[in-house]
């Protein structure tokens, strides 16, 4: 984050200025120089010479918009360059690993993918893999990263980037972050993928403009990350957002974690398995392909209980406008999706105050993570470029 303008010396000021600029052009896209003026309270002047820096250094472009407002000079538009500044994202999950390239403005440049089985799942095995794809991908579309984020299912520690535990991958205390930076010679960000899921949805996706907001996924297990007054909520430590482990059936199926009848237990992957009649071991595909498919929804009650029983608590203790459901959620059926909204509005406490809390599935489906993983790795990039 960037200080106080106040009480600063011009040089401050002036990064300070420029880094809004570029965070503005990075989040919401082309924008006109008077445009830019108005939304960070700065003078036309000034836009101007920090606009002149940026584009002769190659970071933005500007051009003179197709439609014109009013007489007089149009003001120039102002386009961030994909190109100018590039970091590498990846996503870790239990079956698969994603990754790409993302530039400047957060478009995509290029993605690759590979499936993760128990011999691969090994963490040297999955670095090994990411180098040798980083390599050939930047190659491909000859650009040059210069920083890294990395989504896991797991608690993470922020500061350096250690897994302490991703119980699906059966990884405990893997130095990711170091080991990633040692080979990859960048710096490197690591965070919890339902945390780095919402970031994506705040930034990109259905929580735009939402101060407050939850984003659920259900992978193989079930995670939450949580935004509060526009920030991300951190426990102790950088650990939180185990919604999935918050016991709502006590006596129920016994979870990895040590407890019985965890959220994941009852709206997890295998749950809805379950609840589809599938092996609890069925592909992915054959998951999505049930559930689009799903004629006779009844099928999928006893679930939707217990997904509006969690989500009524989660409203009742973090008090969100909007409640983005991600991942696999994103294919389940609306009735489901409407059932449980319902639900949440009639017993939720805090939902009935407010006039109702929002649930919606993510836009951005299965690139949530990836794409809130490479807002972590631009989040010290905008800041020095
Ligand atoms: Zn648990």
């Amino acid at each position: 984050m960037t200080g106080p303008t106040s009480g600063t010396r011009p040089d401050e000021i002036r990064r300070h200025n420029r880094t809004a600029l570029l965070r503005r052009l990075h989040v919401d896209g082309p924008s006109t120089r008077a445009s830019l003026a108005a939304e960070l309270g700065l003078n036309r002047s000034t836009i101007k010479a920090l606009v002149d820096g940026l584009a002769e250094g190659g970071v933005v472009a500007e051009r003179v918009p197709a439609q014109r407002s009013g007489a007089g000079r149009p003001s120039l538009l102002v386009l961030p360059q994909p190109h100018a500044a590039v970091v590498m994202t990846i996503d870790v999950r239990v079956e698969q690993v994603a990754m790409g390239f993302v530039g400047l403005g957060g478009e995509i440049l290029g993605r690759d993918s590979w499936n993760l089985h128990h011999r691969t799942r090994d963490p040297g095995e999955v670095i090994t893999h990411v180098v040798e794809s980083a390599k050939l991908m930047a190659d491909d579309l000859a650009v040059t990263a210069v920083g890294v984020g990395v989504s896991v299912p797991g608690v993470v520690r922020r500061s350096d980037g250690l897994v302490h535990e991703a119980p699906n991958l059966h990884w405990t205390n893997v130095a990711l972050g170091k080991r990633l930076e040692a080979v990859l010679k960048l710096p490197v960000q690591v965070g919890n993928d339902s945390e780095l899921g919402a970031l994506a949805e705040h930034v990109r996706g259905a929580a735009r403009a939402s101060q407050d907001m939850v984003y659920i996924s259900a992978d193989v297990g079930v995670g939450g990350g949580v935004i509060l007054s526009g920030a991300p909520l951190r426990g102790v430590g950088g650990y939180v957002g185990e919604l999935g482990h918050m016991v709502v059936r006590p006596g129920g199926r016994r979870c990895y974690c040590g407890c019985d009848g965890c959220w994941e237990t009852e709206v997890g992957e295998a749950a809805l398995c379950r609840a589809l009649g599938l092996p609890e071991d069925a592909p992915r595909g054959a998951v999505v392909a049930e559930l689009k498919a799903l004629e006779d929804v009844a099928k999928l009650d006893g679930f939707a209980e217990w997904l509006a029983l969690g989500l009524v608590n989660v409203v009742n203790v973090l008090g969100p406008e909007l409640v983005v459901l991600g991942d696999l959620y994103t294919s389940l059926p609306d009735s489901v999706v409407a059932y449980v909204s319902d639900v949440v509005q009639r017993r939720s406490l805090v939902s009935r105050a407010v006039g109702g809390t929002q649930i919606v599935t993510s836009p951005l489906g299965r690139d949530a993570k990836l794409l809130g993983a490479a807002e972590l790795a631009f989040e010290p990039v905008l800041e020095r470029i």
